[in-house]
Parts: structure tokens; C-alpha cells; sequence
């Protein structure tokens, strides 16, 4: 019970998080009566730990691409999804997130960047330290005081390595309908 409110608390504050992400730039009297509807949840495949919403999902090209294809999260969210592969010959399929919840690693590199002009470092769960997949920033603001990607900045998720909310909670509904019959 008291981890379930640890987690409800938690989640609040996530949303609040991303709901003052949305209402930036634009003028407060036209928000202070709009409510922002999540429209999904990504969470880690691992732990069940927020990483994003449906909502920041964004699309950018990466010239490094080997494939690019969409994938659709939502009825109204549609996304692109690119297949990378760093030096070591992995191939990951990425989309991306103007947010994400990652832990605070080490310094930024430009070492080998699939997105010219910007350097990363990597994006673990805060919870279960799993690859999530990699955040980026502009070169020029990639100092060590920006532990996390800023506004010009964005984050590469890895695909396989979170599920949006919807899908697990219509998998529960499947399951408990199996059993009620
Ligand atoms: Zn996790």
C-alpha cells in the first residue's frame, strides 16, 4: 500500500513535470484553464518505471539511418521509428522525446554521433539502470554543467526497451476477461 502511494506520488510529479514542459511559450491566461491529456504512457520494459509520454514524441531524420519506418503508439501518434548502429556493429531501433526520465551519467561525447552537430551520453533507468536508449544535445551547450539534454536538446529511446501503459493495460484486460469466462 505505501509503495503504491510512493509510486502515485511519483507519477504526479511526472505529470506535473511534463505538463509545465507543454504550457512553456505559451501565454499563461490562455492555460490556466486547459488540461493536458496524456495520451500515453512509455514505460520501462525492465521495471515499469516512467521514462516519457506519447505526447513529446517527435520526429528527426538521422543521415546514419540504416531504415526508417512509423510505428503508431496511439490512434492519433505516429512515430518514427529509425534503425541505428554504433561502432561496436548493434543495431537499435530509436524514436525520439523532447523529455525522458534518465538517471545523471557521465560527460557528454561527440565520439561517433548519430546526429551531426550533437553530442550524447547514454540514457539508463533511473530505477533498474536499463538502457533506454541515449540523450542529446547541441555540441556547443554539451558542457558539464548540462547533465541533461536542454530545450534544443532531445532524447533517443530505444524501441524494444519500453512498452506505452495501453498496451500492458490491454493485455490485463485480456487476461482478467480469459478469466471471468
Ligand atoms: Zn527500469
Amino acid at each position: 500500500m505505501k509503495c503504491n502511494q510512493k509510486h502515485k506520488l511519483m507519477r504526479i510529479s511526472f505529470i506535473f513535470l511534463i505538463v509545465l514542459l507543454f504550457v512553456r511559450g505559451y501565454p499563461a491566461e490562455e492555460n490556466t484553464e486547459e488540461e493536458t491529456v496524456i495520451e500515453d504512457f512509455f514505460i520501462c520494459r525492465t521495471c515499469g518505471n516512467d521514462v516519457s509520454v506519447a505526447n513529446l514524441a517527435f520526429d528527426k531524420y538521422t543521415p546514419l539511418a540504416l531504415s526508417a519506418t512509423n510505428h503508431s503508439f496511439t490512434e492519433t501518434r505516429s512515430v518514427l521509428i529509425q534503425e541505428v548502429q554504433n561502432p561496436l556493429g548493434i543495431r537499435f531501433h530509436i524514436f525520439l522525446v523532447k523529455q525522458a526520465s534518465c538517471a545523471k551519467v557521465h560527460p557528454w561525447t561527440i565520439k561517433s554521433t548519430w546526429f551531426p552537430g550533437y553530442a550524447w551520453k547514454v540514457c539508463v533507468c533511473p530505477k533498474c539502470h536499463t538502457l533506454l536508449g541515449w540523450m542529446f544535445e547541441p555540441v556547443e551547450s554539451a558542457t558539464a554543467e548540462q547533465s541533461f539534454p536542454s530545450e534544443a536538446g532531445f532524447y533517443a529511446i530505444i524501441f524494444q526497451n519500453i512498452i506505452t501503459e495501453g498496451f500492458v493495460n490491454s493485455l490485463l484486460m485480456k487476461e482478467k476477461a480469459l478469466r471471468d469466462n
